[in-house]
């Protein structure tokens, strides 16, 4: 990348920048921004993405923390199209106000720091967006694709494809950052389902619990792991094997035990 007058990459801020050439061109074709689109980019930081992805979109809106890469990033931007940066904390940002009625389509080479926090706060707004292409450690982007049976399988990937389509796209290795991370990373592209395939969202704090119950002990068998959430008939209702773990079930199976739970508490209800 060309040399420039920016601030030192911040750790606090998890700033580590993309400079390889080949992988942003990869990242921007994925993405494959066309003009008339509601970009939204999390972290520009000093721009290795936005500025590519501004050439094809021409106008973008970017969230960023770091006050200090705010100005030099608007000043490179004018030549590629129109960039508004919004100087907040993407925890805080309203996508759904910020969508209108034009869906985002959110991309991000996250921080992560704090990169979980991020995931599960647009997963708040998901009738809002379009789609998501986030850059994440590799290690969670395996999490959150991971299927049924597999050792990665878990909670991430259990809410996470509930809500969404995980499509990882590529693995990129930590040279392609100044100063590099840890860890590799990887692309990650994700479609929210549409509104008639979500479960219904006055059981998703069920489901939350079950899912954190059953994982909580995934060694154990499920009438194990249950046992202070549902009794063994509850999970015979749903069609499960008491005896199955968390990590062979699907993620419907634990719409299936929420739903059965629910019905049977609303019964004992009554019969109070
Ligand atoms: N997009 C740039 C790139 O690919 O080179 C920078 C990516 S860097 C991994 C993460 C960016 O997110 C940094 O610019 C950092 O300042 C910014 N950031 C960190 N925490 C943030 C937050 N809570 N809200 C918005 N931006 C944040």
């Amino acid at each position: 990348m060309a040399i420039h007058n920016m601030p030192r990459p911040k750790k606090h801020y998890g700033q580590h920048f993309l400079h390889e050439r080949g992988i942003i061109e990869r990242i921007v074709a994925a993405i494959d921004p066309k003009p008339g689109e509601h970009l939204v980019e999390i972290g520009p930081g000093e721009g290795a993405l936005t500025l590519p992805l501004l050439d094809k979109a021409r106008v973008l809106t970017a969230i960023e923390l770091d006050s200090e890469l705010i100005e030099p990033l608007r000043e490179r931007a004018r030549a590629h199209g129109d960039l508004t940066i919004l100087h907040a904390d993407v925890l805080q940002a309203d996508f759904t106000a910020l969508a209108g009625d034009r869906k985002l389509r959110l991309v991000g080479n996250l921080p992560y720091y704090v990169s979980s926090p991020i995931l599960f706060h647009c997963l708040q707004h998901t009738r809002a967006i379009e789609d998501m292409h986030f850059m994440l450690q590799k290690e969670v982007v395996d999490r959150m694709a991971a299927m049924p049976g597999s050792k990665t399988y878990g909670r991430l990937s259990v809410m996470l494809q509930l809500v969404c389509t995980v499509e990882p796209l590529l693995r990129v290795p930590a040279g392609a950052f100044r100063p590099p991370p840890q860890v590799e990373s990887a692309v990650v592209r994700l479609i929210p389902r549409p509104q008639s395939l979500l479960p219904e969202a006055q059981l998703m704090p069920a489901i939350e619990q079950i899912v954190r119950a059953a994982f909580g002990q995934r060694r154990k068998t499920l009438a194990n792991a249950l046992s202070g959430t549902m009794d063994v008939e509850t999970i015979c209702g749903a069609g499960i094997d008491p005896r199955a773990r968390a990590e062979t079930l699907a993620p419907q199976q634990y719409v299936a035990l929420a739903r059965v739970a629910g019905r049977r508490d609303e019964i004992s209800g009554h019969e109070r």
